[in-house]
């Protein structure tokens, strides 16, 4: 039986960052994924002479080597930023809401956000300028927190960072409403919400600060050749640092010590096995504890069953035979709403039969050259917030497939002008039964376990140091303590490789 120091199940983001953290520590790693390649939803699919991203809208916290973000500062720490071509997004969003009749389009840049706020909320300027001051306390707050990992001093937190501590257990709509800011400037810096997946009553102030602080503080990345080409560069970078990656490889069963439960090994769908002390999870809990372990302690059956799944992805992708320009698709990312009062949006969201949100993308504004001359590319995204797809039978799936693509169409040329449905030459649409195969998650969830007041980012931060009951299992990416998207997926990975890498060295 071949013996490594740890085995990582899965190569998406946060697999593959903790590999490369676990590989500088001077581990011994395996990474087994299920796949013919590397990155679970960071990867990308030809159709026709298009090569389509799969997932990635626009990367936050990277910025450019004059203004780097700390995603930029952890890649350059683990030795990938040089190996991939990167571009900036020319614009935050353009968000347009049928109730509120609101069309805003906003640029990144904290001071232009803000002039730009003013101009469409006279007003505004002193609470959203109060926000980004708190924001970037929220920053610091949480840069220091991590410094220490998790173990603040809460003496030191008080002085240093108190408007951080007053607002941490507070929504984003319970801060937003004590800055005064008025309703319609909170409806256009809330446009972000449906990247996180929870509604502005549920979701976490500082984390969704965070978040809009670092957009607009260092604008946001995409690599030229699509998110494949991050999940490439980590594989070869694994590889430098002699770390071993087996593709066409599922983990199936995480074999446990008799004497005290914790990790032993890891068993593949072939039968092979190999020998490790240490196992870092790309995949979520409810699958190794639910599918992959025998014993699992209570404490953290409950504490898993607790939690809730996020949202359930749907995307559609167009390779259109017309270029951004003639057909009218004036923006690289769009948010359409109903409603900006989230916490209805959100509802209507949990069925297919009302939910028509979604944020869309139009790469050719990023990099003109990423389809062929006089076409462009595009691709479509919305969430369901209950596992309304499970109701659909196989008989119904492709009507009820095409006609949630169909809508979204409509829905993009009624609320942008754009004429795009009789420009189409590929279509392709995933549903959360594509997202369920493909990454292996439950009902097709593509933001792990959504951010609730008790288990949003501070909680889990903050927990970080207790949240780890069987020895040599930690969990990396979406699922992980630091939420969904790929920020957090690879911070989580290196996190997750980091407190591997001390448990191994205190072992001895
Ligand atoms: C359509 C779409 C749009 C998105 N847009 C954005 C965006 O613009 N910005 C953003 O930040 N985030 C976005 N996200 C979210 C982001 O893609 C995810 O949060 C992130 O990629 C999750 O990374 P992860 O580490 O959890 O790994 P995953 O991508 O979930 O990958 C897990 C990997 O593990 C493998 N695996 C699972 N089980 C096993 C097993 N038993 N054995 C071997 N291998 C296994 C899977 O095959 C997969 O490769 C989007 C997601 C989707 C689907």
């Amino acid at each position: 039986m071949k013996k490594y120091d740890a085995v990582v199940i899965g190569a998406g983001n946060g697999g593959l960052a903790a590999a490369v953290r676990l590989l500088q520590g001077g581990a011994r790693v395996l990474v087994v994924e299920k796949h013919n390649l590397p990155g679970g939803f960071a990867t990308s699919f030809r159709r026709g002479r298009f090569e389509f991203e799969a997932s990635l809208h626009e990367l936050n916290d990277f910025g450019t080597a004059d203004n780097a973000g700390d995603v930029r500062v952890l890649f350059d720490e683990l030795g990938v930023t040089d190996k991939i071509e990167w571009m900036q997004i020319p614009e935050a969003y353009r968000v347009i809401s049928r109730e509120e009749k609101l069309d805003a389009t906003m640029p990144f840049g904290v001071a232009a956000f803000v002039d730009r706020m003013e101009q469409y909320v006279p007003g505004s300027r002193a609470s959203v300028q109060k926000f980004f001051d708190l924001a970037e306390e929220v920053r610091l707050a949480q840069a220091y927190s991590s410094s220490v990992n998790g173990n603040t001093d809460s003496k030191y937190m008080v002085s240093r960072f108190g408007n951080f501590v007053r607002s941490g257990s507070y929504s984003v709509n319970e801060v937003l409403a004590a800055l005064k800011m008025p309703k319609k400037a909170r409806d256009i810096l809330n446009a972000y919400w449906c990247y996180l997946g929870a509604h502005c009553d549920d979701l976490s102030f500082v984390h969704y600060a965070s978040m809009v602080n670092r957009y607009m503080m260092r604008g946001a990345s995409m690599p030229k050749m699509r998110s494949h080409e991050i999940s490439l560069a980590f594989v070869e970078r694994i590889r430098e640092l002699g770390g071993e990656v087996w593709f066409n490889t599922e983990a199936v069963r995480i074999l446990t010590d008799e004497k005290d439960g914790g990790v032993a090994g890891v068993v593949f769908a072939d039968g092979t096995q190999v020998e490790a002390r240490h196992v870092v999870a790309n995949c979520a809990p409810h699958v190794v504890y639910g599918k992959m372990m025998d014993k699992v302690p209570a404490e953290e059956v409950r504490a898993t069953n607790a939690r809730k799944f996020a949202g359930r992805g749907f995307s559609m992708f167009l390779g259109l035979d017309r270029s951004a320009d003639d057909l009218g698709i004036e923006n690289h990312n769009y948010f359409l709403y109903d409603t900006m009062d989230t916490v209805r949006q959100y509802e209507r969201m949990r069925t297919i039969a009302d939910n028509d949100v979604q944020a869309t993308v139009c790469l050719n504004r990023a990099d003109p050259d990423c389809s062929p001359k006089g076409t462009c590319m595009m691709y479509f995204t919305t969430l369901y917030m209950s596992d309304d797809w499970a109701n659909v039978t196989p008989q119904e799936y492709y009507k009820v497939k095409n006609s949630v693509a169909s809508r979204m169409i409509d829905r993009f040329e009624q609320d942008t002008g754009a004429k795009i449905r009789d420009h189409i030459e590929e279509i392709s649409v995933a549903t959360p039964m594509t997202y369920a195969r493909y990454c292996g998650h439950p009902q097709g969830v593509i933001y792990g376990y959504e951010s609730q007041y008790w288990d949003g980012l501070m909680p889990r931060l903050l927990m970080m140091g207790e949240d780890h009951r069987i020895r040599g299992l930690r969990f990396a990416g979406g699922y992980a303590m630091r939420l969904s998207g790929y920020s957090s997926a690879y911070f989580s990975g290196e996190i997750a490789g980091r407190q591997t890498v001390g448990d191994i060295k205190r072992e001895g």
